[in-house]
């Protein structure tokens, strides 16, 4: 099954909301006002999380066009 890595590069994210008002089921706003990507772990200074669904894909694949700063990538996992 295909896997898809949805990457956040927190330090740069400029706190505008965008990514938490179109797709909250993944991201939310921290107390500071910085986005957070739901269930991402820190690997070596930016945020990961694994996903498998194409939908979830898609939805991250938006947010990614919505932000501002394009500091959310999805790139496909290569098994
Ligand atoms: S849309 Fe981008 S810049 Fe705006 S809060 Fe989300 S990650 Fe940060």
């Amino acid at each position: 099954m295909t896997k898809f890595k949805v990457i956040h590069f927190k330090n740069d994210c400029i706190s505008c909301g965008a990514c938490a008002a179109i797709n909250p089921d993944f991201w939310s706003l921290d107390e500071d006002g910085v986005a957070h990507l739901k269930g991402s772990k820190e690997v070596e200074g930016q945020w990961e999380l694994i996903i498998e669904s194409i939908a979830d894909m898609a939805s991250n694949k938006e947010t990614e066009d919505a932000c501002p700063a394009q500091v959310i990538k999805v790139e496909e996992v290569e098994e």
